[in-house]
């Protein structure tokens, strides 16, 4: 898709959180109005006809568009955050990253065998974050379970959308 504004509108940041990494900044999408709007128009194109019902947002740059999505598709929002910040009993998934293990969780009563899910995030590396999000939500058995990002990187030889199982409807508004 690639829409114009949205790319010069990107802002890299070299050697953030550490030396050797170009991180992809989406605060400077999210500021813009105009990017905004663009990033939630296109979402909605892409999923006003799936039937939808929730939208996970991963903590914490896959809750801005979770949201404004969520309103324009008329579905609602779960929040999937790491160990200790939600309240109520979780389900959780642990998964290994670069450095050692990761946890995710979901409020055990978000999800039922009823919903549509999509499950949103900002941005594709290795897609380790995402898949576990996906088995997490997977224990819950909704009816399906869709997957977007707002930008794909695949330079510095990543390719993560491999590591899901090839029928993984999967859609990236930005590939850099
Ligand atoms: P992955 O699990 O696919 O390797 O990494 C993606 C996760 O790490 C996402 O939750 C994302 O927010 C975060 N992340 C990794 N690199 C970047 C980056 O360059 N920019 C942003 N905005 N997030 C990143």
């Amino acid at each position: 898709m690639n829409n114009k504004t949205l790319m010069n509108n990107l802002r890299c940041i070299k050697d953030f959180p550490k030396k050797g990494i170009n991180f992809r900044d989406v605060t400077t999408l999210f500021k813009d109005p105009e990017c905004l709007r663009i990033m939630v128009d296109e979402l909605y194109e892409i999923y006003k006809d799936k039937g939808i019902t929730k939208i996970v947002g991963i903590e914490s740059r896959g809750f801005v568009l979770a949201s404004a999505l969520a309103i324009k598709l008329g579905a609602g929002v779960v929040l999937c955050r790491k160990p200790g910040k939600l309240p109520a009993e979780t389900v959780q998934e642990s998964f290994t990253k670069e450095y050692g293990e990761d946890t995710i969780e979901i409020h055990k009563d978000a999800i039922t065998s009823d919903d549509v899910i999509l499950l949103h995030d900002d941005l594709l590396a290795t897609g380790g974050t995402m898949l576990a999000a996906f088995h997490l939500v997977e224990k819950f058995c909704p009816k399906n379970i869709f997957v977007n990002f707002i930008i794909e990187i695949k330079d510095e030889g990543l390719d993560g959308r491999s590591i899901f199982k090839k029928e993984t409807e999967i859609t990236t508004l930005i590939t850099v």
